[in-house]
């Protein structure tokens, strides 16, 4: 038997990274995660980017896929420092006229503030808050036979359609604004296949756990998730960017928390060549720019939703967020991009000096922009909180090009390790047997660049070790 340093090492400590390198350490094996900033976390960082004593969200922000994760739930993060805020309105979504629609965590509550709507509401999301759990973690996995095909096929037969052909289901603008700013999340046009399948899991994760705010910052997730996997024996080396295998130590495993791209850039030698092909033919999508502000004061919304709102989508009616999506996909820098806005200081004290507050802000760009929104942005939200501007202390702006720097698995501002559209939800990054495995023996993707894609869940870490578990370690 050769004799390795361990038998797991992970590069990269994003949550799906941490996810992993969790896994195998739980099965008692021997795990290093080498991580190549100076901070562990990737999408889970917070830091001070406009002013002292302001502590913004550097990417992710609001957590209803990590409160809901099928792995993340069975560990005991509570205990190593992670508390949830959970505000009693999930979203809300402003309209030019001075309505808005709201998003409560109670179903029939929000099903009842659409009015008209009310039964169409309960129609759509009712069986899928009911069937999430029987069929969570596999949506949320590799595309295998479901443990209830029924529900699965419900849940299929909506979420496979595109977002506009959806949203005829509602009558009346709220309902469908509203329903346009939950399947925006997707990142493409909403006339796309598949668009509301994160609408759908979005408004259902509402409903059934909320969207949390982690106390202190999205940082504290990554800093919980690595304090466990320390307390089961695991390692953490940090400020190790890796650009070659002759760097890493010697393991039975490897596990890349990046994207195809870089990974080929890593490994490609080692891989068949039709493995490579596909790795170059996979697809990334819309970018992302991003702004943090330091407010002397809450915003003040028009409406009284988006004022106790933790998150509100700010893009007016469906018509203008298909468009918007629509330009920003076909590289034309939308003049009324939908955005979405999270208000975390609002709930967190932590976040801001007494009486000040943070406002975190993203909206989509087409892949690559250096575009600076900063001012069509703050325009669109003077939209509906006019005089957001007097209110700025100060604010914090990356684009694309930064965003990749800062992050090299955000290429060209691609937030979710690539597009999810019909053509990429099952097979990223390849159509293979196992989307983990690569072609090389003991080498797997672990990133958000696999099932069931982006957002701070870790199941894609998680279902990457349970493959390296049968395949290298012959554990189950
Ligand atoms: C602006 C923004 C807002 C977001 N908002 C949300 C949100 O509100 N809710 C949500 O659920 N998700 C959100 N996301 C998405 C979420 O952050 C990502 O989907 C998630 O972090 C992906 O996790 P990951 O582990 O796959 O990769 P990452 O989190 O990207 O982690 C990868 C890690 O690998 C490291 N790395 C990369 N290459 C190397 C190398 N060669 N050597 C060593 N280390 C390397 C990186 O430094 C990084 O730490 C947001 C993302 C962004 C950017």
């Amino acid at each position: 038997m050769i004799h390795t340093e361990y038998d797991a090492v992970v590069i990269g400590s994003g949550p799906n990274g941490l996810a992993a390198a969790i896994t195998l350490q739980q099965k008692g094996l021997s795990v290093l995660i080498i991580e190549g900033k100076d901070e562990i976390g990737g999408g889970l960082r917070s830091a001070e980017l406009t002013l002292p004593g302001f502590v913004h969200d550097i990417c992710s922000a609001i957590h209803p896929l990590a409160i809901g994760s099928p792995f993340f739930e069975t560990l005991p993060l509570n205990q190593h420092g992670l508390e949830y805020i959970i505000p009693e309105i999930a979203a809300a979504h402003p309209f030019d006229d001075g309505r808005e629609a709201v998003v409560y965590n109670s179903l029939h509550k929000t099903a009842k503030s659409l009015g008209i709507d009310e039964k169409a509401y309960l129609n759509l999301m009712e069986p899928v808050v009911n069937d999430w759990p029987g069929i969570a973690s596999d949506v949320l996995g590799p595309l295998t036979f479901p443990k209830k095909p029924l529900d699965m096929a419900a849940f299929g037969l909506k979420a496979l359609t595109s977002a506009t052909f959806l949203s005829k289901r509602f009558k009346k603008k709220e309902a469908k604004g509203l329903w346009a700013g939950m399947a925006a999340h997707s990142i493409q046009p909403l006339t796309n296949l598949s668009t509301s399948a994160i609408g759908l899991v979005l408004l259902l994760s509402a409903h059934r756990k909320g969207w949390p705010i982690p106390k202190g910052g999205s940082a504290q997730i990554a800093k919980a998730l690595a304090s466990y996997f320390l307390s089961l024996g695991g390692k953490i080396e940090t400020g190790r960017f890796v650009t070659s295998l002759d760097q890493l130590p010697s393991s039975k495993a490897v596990f890349f928390d990046v994207t195809p791209r870089q990974l080929l850039k890593i490994a490609g030698h080692k891989f068949s060549s039709i493995y490579k092909w596909q790795l170059e033919r996979y697809r990334y999508g819309m970018g992302v720019f991003k702004m943090d502000w330091a407010l002397d004061g809450p915003v003040n919304f028009k409406t009284e939703g988006a004022s106790r709102a933790g998150t509100v989508h700010i893009g007016n009616t469906l018509e203008e967020i298909v468009l918007s999506e629509k330009e920003m996909a076909s590289g034309i820098h939308s003049e009324k991009p939908y955005m979405l806005l999270a208000q975390q200081s609002l709930f967190d004290p932590t976040r801001a000096p007494e009486g000040k507050h943070t406002v975190w802000a993203y909206c989509h760009v087409p892949n690559g922009s250096t575009k600076d929104m900063s001012g069509i942005m703050e325009k669109q939200i003077e939209r509906f909180a006019p005089g957001f501007r007097d209110q700025i202390l100060g604010r914090h702006t990356m684009n694309t090009a930064e965003m990749e720097t800062y992050n090299p698995n955000y290429i060209g501002g691609d937030i979710n390790g690539g597009i999810i559209d019909i053509g990429q939800i099952f097979t990223r990054p390849a159509l293979r047997s196992s989307p983990y495995r690569t072609s090389a023996k003991g080498l797997y993707l672990c990133s958000s660049s696999t099932p069931p894609g982006g957002g701070v869940h870790g199941m894609c870490g998680y279902h990457a070790a349970k493959r390296a578990l049968k395949d290298v370690f012959k554990i189950r």
